[in-house]
């Protein structure tokens, strides 16, 4: 993980926003960081005066299972008829990243070759990954 600073793991009262760096003892502000090798956008707390960035736990969690789903390998299958409509069989493994059976999704038709399928939340939003 690469936050474009430095990195440690999260002190005792890091949790809270008033959570102080433990280099300058300037007050740590949540924000928003960006881990280039992995491509992904994660919430943690960034030192306005050094830039010393750290995660709480569930920041931490939150980042590696959005790190666990970039790195999940393409799979192929094959669009199947249902009665009058069309579905697309998933691999039950997606069900540990929170695609089960019965949730909503959106689908979106990108151009002739690609569909877009996003999950919809309770609230009827697309959640956006990241933050
Ligand atoms: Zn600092």
């Amino acid at each position: 993980m690469n936050s474009g600073g430095k990195k440690r793991t999260p002190p005792n009262g890091a949790r809270e926003s008033g959570a102080q760096c433990l280099e300058c003892g300037v007050p740590m502000e949540l924000s928003s960081c960006h881990d280039e090798e992995h491509r992904l956008d994660y919430e943690g707390y960034r030192c306005p005066n050094c830039g010393h960035t750290v995660v709480t736990l569930a920041q931490m969690q939150a980042y590696t299972s959005a790190r666990d789903l970039r790195r999940a390998p393409p799979r192929r299958t094959r669009i199947i008829r249902i009665g009058d409509d069309l579905g697309i069989v998933l691999p039950s493994e997606l069900e540990k990243y929170g695609f089960s059976s019965g949730r909503e999704v959106e689908v979106t038709v990108l151009d002739a070759g690609r569909l877009q399928i996003e999950v919809v939340a309770p609230d009827g939003s697309i959640p956006r990954p990241g933050l």
